[in-house]
């Protein structure tokens, strides 16, 4: 088969590799659609650490090709033989991690924050192999360029929950953070997105986004609206000015969300009078729980979110380093991969 395998900064080649052999516990799945992350382009800009397929520090063997990949959807074409509740012909996604199950996070279903956690994704491949357990699919019907998003929006369900309240902002308006307030806004909240590029702005309202505004030429108007209700704010970006912007922007007692990583790593420095006389919350959210997928699929399914609008690009598996460049280049706002 043909995947895609990671050399060194800005260096990934498509290779001729053996199809993965499935255990009697795990599915075979051929890729049909990959979403490429943020974190992928991390991974392929060698801020991740050398995680290249000769050297892979950041994953679990020389089978993941060094790059992440967990946007994926794709159809069941094999099952182990202890595998009950799949099926050949099933479409498909499975988990970035496995989880224990057992330890004090799993057994509170923070299986996120799992102690065990294993890399498992490497979906920039024509086949990967994934334990049933960490599988789940989709109805019949299911439209790849929807299903393809179960991650990305799971993760986001996932930072949203932590906002218990009907006003939500959020900064940087990057594909996270148009898909936060996308769902944010299916959630029945009242939501500002806030972004310094221009060009991220219009795309933001294009696809139907409402209040998108600029943190510099509409302060006035941020601040008006901010004062006026209890605010909490996540920034889905990451990097000092977005978290330092997102900690002035929230209420008192609100939740600030710190959604997007921060690489290579940046200090942040806080009065802590400003959190002890204000009693602001600052808080996490990285990847999901298995709640947070389940209404990700179910979203998905139900086709109750415009998914397809955040899509900007299809490239085919060969043009994947110009699909990742012209991410990173901004050309491009979300890019799919399609497989044949
Ligand atoms: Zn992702
Ligand atoms: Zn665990």
């Amino acid at each position: 088969m043909k995947a895609a395998v990671f050399y060194g900064k800005s260096d990934i080649r498509i290779e001729e590799v053996p199809v993965p052999e499935v255990s009697d516990d795990e599915v075979l799945v051929k890729t049909l659609r990959i979403g490429i992350c943020p974190t992928d382009l991390r991974y392929y800009l060698g801020l991740r650490g050398e995680s290249t397929y000769d050297n892979p520090k950041f994953t679990t063997g020389k089978d993941t090709f060094g790059l992440s990949g967990h946007e994926i959807v794709g159809e069941i074409v094999e099952v182990g033989r202890k595998v009950k509740s799949f099926n050949e012909g099933d479409l498909v996604t499975h988990e970035t991690f496995t989880y224990c199950g057992e330890c004090k996070y799993c057994r509170r279903g923070l299986v996120n924050l799992c102690e065990k956690k294993i890399d498992i994704a490497r979906g920039y491949a024509e086949y990967v192999r994934a334990p049933q357990k960490f599988v789940h699919k989709f109805k019949k019907g299911t439209d790849v360029k929807f299903a393809a998003f179960a991650e990305p929006l799971s993760v986001v369900i996932h930072a949203v929950r932590k906002i218990p309240l009907e006003n939500i902002a959020i900064v940087g308006a990057g594909p996270m953070g148009v898909l936060m307030a996308m769902y944010s806004d299916y959630k029945g909240k009242n939501v500002l997105l806030l972004e310094t590029r221009e060009d991220r702005r219009k795309f933001a309202r294009e696809i139907g986004v409402k209040n998108v505004m600029d943190p510099i030429n509409d302060a006035g108007l941020i601040n008006s609206k901010i004062s006026s209700e209890i605010f909490g704010v996540v920034s889905s970006v990451g990097g000092k000015n977005p978290i330092d912007y997102a900690l002035s922007l929230s209420s008192s007692s609100a939740p600030v969300v710190i959604f997007g990583g921060t690489y290579p790593a940046e200090m942040l420095t806080y009065d802590p009078n400003r959190i002890h006389y204000t009693e602001k919350i600052i808080t996490g959210s990285t990847d999901h729980t298995v709640d947070d997928m389940d209404e990700s699929i179910m979203l998905i399914e139900e086709r109750k979110l415009h998914l397809d609008r955040i899509v900007t690009g299809e490239y085919s598996l060969s043009q994947l380093k110009e699909a990742f460049d012209n991410t990173i280049s901004g050309k491009e706002m979300k890019v799919q991969i399609k497989f044949k």
